[in-house]
């Protein structure tokens, strides 16, 4: 009956945008989930994408997958083909936050619900969303640095501007450091965002505030592994690469080998088989018309509600953990084998 009434209001032209009026699929070998993913410049997202076609094999059903390449108008048209081919649900990783609405309105004409994937689309009636806690990121980042360099002159590399991530990541670090900002332990001498999380970007910043500080710098606070290796880079072409702590996130393996060389602090452990669990269960789940919030595994993560400016939207978070030298073995390579021993210690002798 439920399935009668839901099918019933959801007839094309219905005229409603409410993606809760969609028909519900027969079973799940008749489900289609559009994943649009914005790009392919970290190691985590082809992992990602490689975990949910996994997943829709395992379990019988299509995916279709579109890889926007840093272009936020490709990935609005790559997005409408993926309306246009029927999917049941849109799972969606953005490039720009804030030029997304239109994927989600046209999702919305066509009774598919969107689902933000790890990055949050703003100022848009967005269904749902899955992600880390940016913030405790930012935190995590930041603590690794003040806690070996409390004083002393700062380089604070940002994430892309574009990314709202960027900017929960930039408000983590900066709760950490305003306390010692203002005791006047710490002075940041140069603070620069690096658009498209962009590693040559963080490179260049990092030897402007090498330049304006005469190489006296004590710490610099990053916000990826990607951005960390660009400043590590013009960190080593001064001699100082190892000697002024530096954090990043998202576990990728140069990161690793560069934990276990002594050149990068830490970085964060994002654990993105658990997000993109979550994400594809939620999806298969909306696509049956089943409840979405028993939907994702027990364990994985919780339910929230985050504000995109819009609305509050029921946003799932998954746990992030801390890692350097002491722990990286035991977590990320023994206990969730997300690198391997022969990979992470390739150069070490
Ligand atoms: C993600 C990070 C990633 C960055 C660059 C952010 O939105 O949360 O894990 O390093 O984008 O792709």
């Amino acid at each position: 009956l439920v399935f009668i009434i839901m099918a019933a209001g959801c007839g094309k032209d219905s005229g409603s945008s409410n993606s809760s009026e969609r028909k519900a699929a027969k079973d799940i070998n008749h489900i289609k989930i559009g994943v649009s993913i914005g790009t392919l410049k970290q190691e985590r997202w082809q992992r990602e994408i490689d975990m949910f076609n996994d997943y829709a094999k395992k379990n019988g059903f299509q995916l279709l997958v579109q890889v926007a390449d840093d272009d936020p108008q490709k990935q609005v048209s790559q997005c409408e083909n993926l309306i246009n081919q029927g999917v049941n649900v849109l799972i969606v990783q953005s490039i720009d936050a804030n030029a997304c609405d239109p994927i989600v309105k046209e999702a919305h004409a066509a009774h598919i619900p969107v689902i933000s994937y790890d990055r949050f689309i703003m100022n848009s009636d967005l269904d749902y969303y899955i992600t880390f806690d940016s913030v405790k990121v930012g935190e995590v980042e930041a603590k690794f640095i003040v806690d070996k360099a409390p004083k002393g002159n700062y380089i604070w590399l940002k994430g892309g501007p574009e990314d709202n991530n960027a900017h929960l990541v930039a408000e983590g670090q900066k709760k950490i450091l305003q306390p010692y900002i203002d005791r006047g332990d710490i002075k940041v001498v140069l603070e620069q965002w690096c658009k498209g999380w962009d590693p040559d970007q963080a490179l260049k910043n990092t030897e402007n505030g090498l330049t304006i500080a005469q190489n006296n710098i004590q710490g610099i606070i990053a916000s990826n592994d990607g951005t960390a290796g660009g400043a590590i880079q013009a960190l080593a072409a001064q001699g100082l690469a190892g000697k002024v702590p530096i954090a990043g996130q998202d576990a990728d393996l140069a990161a690793c080998q560069r934990i276990v060389e002594g050149t990068q602090t830490g970085t964060v452990y994002k654990p993105i088989a658990k997000l993109n669990r979550a994400a594809i269960e939620l999806a298969v789940a909306l696509a049956l018309g089943k409840d979405p919030k028993s939907a994702i595994d027990q364990g994985l993560g919780e339910w929230k509600t985050l504000n995109n400016n819009f609305k509050d939207v029921p946003s799932y978070f998954v746990d992030v953990t801390a890692i350097d030298k002491s722990n990286l073995y035991k977590i990320l390579i023994k206990q969730d084998k997300f690198q391997k021993l022969a990979d992470v210690y390739k150069n070490v002798p």
